[in-house]
């Protein structure tokens, strides 16, 4: 897991540099060491770490002038090693841009156990950038890059399957791509407000949770419009059975003192590989057996090959 993370060191004193290297090596960090501030910035610019470490005194640019130069390109953390542990070094290191410091001598360890916080926090981030704020779901772009890359995977193994086939009756690997939007949702602002149509979206993202299986791929497509892309299912049926639960768990009514708004959704529903090889197209077919069920009278669904 570490091994695709990037540490850059500078630090004058080899040994000590070398045995930071190694210590981190050994824990699975891709790790590289420089004598100097200017060739970690140069080996920086031409391809970015996952976390800096610098040493405050070294030959040429001190390390806060490195990390300033840094802070001009990328938000990396940055850790500060230094034998100076002063209120005044502290004050500088904050101005330059740096994250944390630690003194000098230290165990490696240490430096470690830093750095797996820091990286932590990355990975909350990244996971965060992923996701619609609403919904906690995958926002659009990440959902969209999910289901690329399922689909990817899923063509390989047939196309494999296909090629050292002994026989012909093997099954492709098979996916179904779910489009559900909510019927009549501008109804649910206009007479209930925004804040009842957010708890409607919310709600309708929990059912959808409960319902779709962690190996499915679900995100937020936009607005009222969800997409799923289930996989691992046995035949058809199972599909349709889905569509129906998610229409049932979905249908119900939100009131205030003077209205109520029935919720319902359409879904259109389009099968990898049948119906397309590719997510557009994949997307382009449930699609227009989405208009076909909204066009059905809404609250139902309708599955591509039967247009
Ligand atoms: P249809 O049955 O054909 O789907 O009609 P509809 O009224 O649901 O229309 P449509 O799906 O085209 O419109 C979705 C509406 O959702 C438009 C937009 O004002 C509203 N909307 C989009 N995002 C949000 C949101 O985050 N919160 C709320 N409350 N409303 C949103
Ligand atoms: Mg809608």
């Amino acid at each position: 897991m570490n091994s695709n993370r990037k540490i850059y060191i500078a630090d004058d004193e080899l040994n000590l540099r070398r045995g930071i290297r190694q210590f981190l090596e050994a824990d699975g960090y891709f790790v590289r060491d420089f004598e100097d501030g200017e060739s970690l910035l140069a080996a920086f610019r031409e391809e970015e770490a996952d976390i800096v470490i610098l040493d405050i005194m070294m030959p040429g640019m001190d390390g806060f002038t490195i990390c300033q130069e840094i802070r001009k390109i990328s938000t990396v953390p940055v850790i500060i090693t230094t034998a100076k542990d002063t209120e005044a070094d502290y004050s500088q290191g904050l101005a330059a841009g740096t994250d944390d410091y630690i003194t000098k001598p230290f165990s490696p360890k240490m430096l470690a156990m830093k750095i797996e916080m820091f990286i932590r926090r990355l990975d909350y981030e990244r996971e965060y950038a992923e996701r619609d704020l609403m919904t906690g779901l995958y926002n659009k772009v990440n959902g969209i890059k999910h289901v690329e890359n399922k689909i990817r995977v899923m063509h390989d193994m047939n196309k494999s399957e296909k090629a050292d086939r002994s026989s012909d009756t093997l099954e492709p690997v098979r996916g179904a791509l779910f489009v559900m939007d909510i019927d009549n949702f501008k109804n649910v602002n206009d007479t209930l407000g925004h804040p009842v149509g957010d708890q409607v979206i919310i709600d309708v993202s929990q059912a959808l949770l409960r319902l779709f299986r962690s190996t499915d791929i679900l995100f937020r497509y936009g607005g009222d419009e969800f997409v799923a892309f289930a996989v691992d299912f046995v035949d058809n049926n199972f599909v349709s059975h889905k569509a129906e639960e998610i229409c049932k768990a979905i249908r119900q009514s939100y009131s205030n003192s003077q209205h109520t708004c029935k919720i319902s959704a359409s879904i259109g529903i389009a099968y990898f590989p049948e119906h397309a090889h590719n997510y557009t197209q994949l997307l382009e077919a449930a699609d227009k057996a989405l208009y076909k069920a909204k066009e059905n009278g809404k609250d139902g669904y309708f599955i591509y090959e039967n247009i």
